[in-house]
């Protein structure tokens, strides 16, 4: 019904398309090093290839017969420098273009030797070269993108597992279809000409070209996503969560415990005298400041622990399955390691300090009513001199800054001036 030729031209159509999608996902911000501008081109190479065979298909006279298998080549090779580039291993995009140099020097030798020199030429066959150079670059593609399939999940895993699965499928058609001729040619027959299935085999590369490019513009896409979702909810500065989403993480975890009835811990914590460490020296060093406390709080964390940075210099820990006194522990130990490790700065390190405001969840009390407990804490905690954490006991609603200040104050070690 319909002809081979018009197929083939569609396919063509198809690559150009998914050069359009992945030019315009190039342009989002953070996608400039995803070998999406490889991609890209390659596509636009792909629809050359698809037009090369139609026209093969319909004026075989009028084109080298190798020149469809050319441009794949070089279309693929181009789309496996840019899988490179997304694995985030770029280089070693020579060789490739040394495979395709040479392909085309040798077809061009190919078609003029016997034009020029006297006598009869042997000349290697090159559709099995071609062939094995296409084979080598569809592994090469794979390689690039094998490695990400255990790191990514959802639409991003399905994109690359399909986009290997193509890959591998093609390099066994591609295999098979030169192996008959390369059996007959070993056993002292003549190589094939034009070779069986030349046509439908360019067609199938074609297509293999658009499948891998919708594979590629799908992994590309949820990388993006990933990346924007990120954004979202991280603080770039600090790269703790953002306020919203520290909340929804402090909600779930708050039903959580009131499900599983385990305890759960909040931190409020508060950079004492920060705006005097922005008069002093500086708001960029006040900025490092902040980045410096952030990794403090990465580093002295549990693994479970949620870390949110609540506004300008005031970050919150979610705690989860962690009573009062092994949070006040916790804390404690946040606390000593800030003051023994000053902020790195030129000329001087930036010694700071903090104050912590902890209270356990009691049964039934949802975030709001909690964090409201850690703030009383905290601002007992300043009341006290700063440099100190305070805990707000269950039980004790309203009455933590009247409270006597030893059950819940611990001091820690002598204050050091920020
Ligand atoms: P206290 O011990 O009572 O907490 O005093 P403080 O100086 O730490 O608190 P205050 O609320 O008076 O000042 C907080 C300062 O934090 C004021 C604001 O300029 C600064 N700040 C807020 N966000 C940022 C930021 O992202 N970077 C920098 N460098 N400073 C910030
Ligand atoms: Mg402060
Ligand atoms: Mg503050």
């Amino acid at each position: 019904m319909f002809q081979s030729h018009i197929v083939v031209l569609i396919a063509g159509l198809f690559a150009l398309q998914m050069g359009v999608v992945c030019v315009v996902l190039r342009r989002s911000s953070g996608m400039d090093r995803s070998g999406l501008t490889s991609w890209a081109l390659g596509s636009v190479l792909a629809a050359v290839a698809a037009a090369l065979a139609a026209v093969q298909e319909l004026r075989p006279l009028w084109l080298v017969p190798e020149s469809t298998g050319l441009a794949l080549l070089a279309a693929l090779s181009v789309m496996a420098v840019g899988a490179r580039h997304f694995a985030g291993r770029p280089g070693r995009a020579a060789p490739l273009l040394a495979l395709n140099l040479a392909g085309a020097a040798a077809v061009a030798w190919h078609d003029l030797a016997p034009q020029y020199l006297a006598g009869p030429v042997a000349l290697p066959e090159l559709a099995p070269l071609l062939s094995a150079c296409h084979i080598l670059v569809l592994l090469d593609l794979a390689r690039s993108v094998v490695p990400s399939v255990p790191g990514t999940r959802g639409t991003g895993r399905l994109a690359a597992l399909s986009l290997v699965l193509i890959v591998i499928a093609a390099a066994v058609i591609n295999a098979w279809t030169v192996s008959l001729p390369l059996a007959a040619l070993a056993q002292g027959g003549a190589w094939p000409r034009p070779m069986p299935w030349d046509g439908e085999l360019a067609m199938l590369n074609v297509f293999v070209l658009v499948g891998v490019s919708v594979s590629f513009a799908l992994m590309a896409h949820d990388r993006l996503r990933r990346m924007l979702e990120r954004r979202a909810r991280h603080d770039d500065l600090t790269d703790v969560l953002l306020r919203g989403a520290f909340w929804e993480a402090l909600e779930a975890a708050c039903l959580r415990a009131e499900r599983q009835r385990k305890s759960l811990t909040v931190a409020f914590v508060d950079l004492d005298h920060f705006k005097a460490i922005n008069d002093v020296y500086g708001h960029l060093a006040g900025d490092s400041v902040l980045r410096h406390f952030a990794g403090l709080l990465r580093k002295t964390g549990g693994q479970v622990d949620v870390v949110g940075r609540l506004g300008g210099e005031e970050f919150a820990i979610v705690m989860p399955d962690t009573a009062l006194e092994q949070g006040r522990l916790a804390c404690l130990q946040l606390a000593t390691a800030v003051r023994a490790t000053p902020c790195p700065s030129e000329p001087d390190p930036i010694a700071y300090t903090v104050s912590i405001g902890v209270a356990t969840r009691q049964p039934g009390e949802g975030a709001d009513a909690l964090m409201r407990r850690a703030d009383r804490a905290l601002y007992d905690a300043k009341l006290k001199g700063r440099n100190c954490v305070s805990l707000h006991p269950a039980g004790a609603d309203g009455a933590a800054d009247a409270a006597p200040v030893g059950r819940y104050v611990t001091r820690g070690q002598p204050r050091v001036a920020s």
